[in-house]
């Protein structure tokens, strides 16, 4: 098999050559929006000012996923005026993990990439203190939330995921901490070369290794507009985090088998027993049809959970691309970071 990484990839982070040119960004700052054009005028403005204050050179890659308002018109208008935007446009909605990606696809970064949500949830203006950690040799410096301004039922409901998660992932998941995340250069190399169709950025992230570390953080109300991810969309990025990173649903269905089967055995002999020396068979029609559909439940849910990792794998050997890219609008001669 051909090797996942560049030659570069055994140096230490805080010791790539120095290959910042007026082209190359050291940092990108990659940021999905879907139907945000409320938030964007506030994201733009924090970003500008994240950018003017830094004495980096930043670009910040915007990702049309293709919304519905006017978000792609605004980013059309900003990527042309402004050569530190670069803007892809997705050719229709396919998700947060899927528009990050092809975002982490297109950043041009040589040092490292800030992911951040476009509602600017995960304050922008952190990417110092991030950095900072980047450059004392971590590849993955990852936020976790402290307090999140949010519900709460969304709160509880992510606190036992994570927690769930991290009970049955065989990856060493870090609790709390979604995608916000700055990773370095040859971390975003290995995200792009893995080619799962289902993704969990945040597991996969993990999967790479190298030296991570997290930085807590308050997470933010939503700047403008509703949220975007719907029940339907949570719950599948929740079914993509159990079922891609665990063995725990499947080994499950094994154990529960044998127990079932153990049970059983105990009551056959049990039956047997009782009638041979007590001559006394139970009549026990309703214990014989509660466990008929007890079993036919656990059996439903046995081939549901079948069901999922084959669905998985159906979808993966289409072997189709992540997204495709409708356009994308970054400006050629780039002047921004003399
Ligand atoms: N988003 C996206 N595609 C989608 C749904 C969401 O690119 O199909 C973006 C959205 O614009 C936002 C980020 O992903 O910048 C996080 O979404 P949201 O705020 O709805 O999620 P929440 O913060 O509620 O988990
Ligand atoms: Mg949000």
């Amino acid at each position: 098999m051909s090797p996942l990484v560049q030659k570069d990839v055994f140096l230490p982070a805080t010791n790539r050559p120095f290959i910042t040119t007026l082209s190359e960004p050291q940092i990108s700052i990659v940021a999905p929006l879907y139907n945000e054009s409320q938030s964007f005028p506030h994201l733009v403005a924090r970003l500008n000012a994240v950018m003017d204050a830094s004495p980096l050179a930043i670009e910040a890659v915007l990702i049309d996923d293709g919304s519905r308002d006017d978000t792609a018109a605004l980013m059309q208008q900003l990527a042309l005026a402004d050569g530190r935007y670069q803007c892809v446009f997705l050719s229709r909605n396919y998700g947060h993990q899927i528009a990050l990606s092809a975002g982490m696809a297109s950043a041009r970064a040589t040092e490292a990439l800030f992911i951040i949500d476009g509602d600017l949830q995960d304050p922008p203006e952190l990417l110092t203190q991030f950095y900072q950690k980047f450059q004392e040799g971590y590849d993955v410096v990852y936020a976790v939330r402290k307090k999140r301004k949010e519900s709460w039922f969304k709160r509880t409901a992510y606190a036992s995921f994570y927690r769930f998660m991290r009970s049955i992932s065989y990856v060493d998941l870090p609790l709390d901490s979604g995608d916000f995340s700055l990773i370095s250069r040859r971390v975003a190399d290995v995200l792009k070369q893995m080619p799962e169709e289902s993704r969990f950025i945040r597991g996969m992230r993990s999967w790479v290794g190298f030296r991570q570390t997290g930085i807590e953080y308050e997470r933010d109300a939503r700047v403008a507009g509703e949220p975007k991810y719907s029940f339907k969309m949570l719950r599948r990025l929740a079914y993509n985090g159990i079922f891609n990173f665990s063995e725990y649903p499947i080994k499950l269905v094994t154990r529960l088998g044998m127990l079932t089967l153990g049970v059983a055995l105990l009551y056959f002999i049990q039956t047997i027993i009782k009638k041979y020396f007590y001559g006394d068979v139970p009549q026990g029609f309703t214990a014989l049809l509660f466990v008929i559909i007890l079993f036919s439940g656990v059996q439903l849910i046995a081939l549901g959970l079948i069901g999922e990792y084959v669905l998985r794998i159906f979808f993966q050997t289409k072997g189709r691309p992540l997204y495709v890219i409708k356009e994308v609008i970054r400006q050629q001669q780039r002047q921004p970071f003399l």
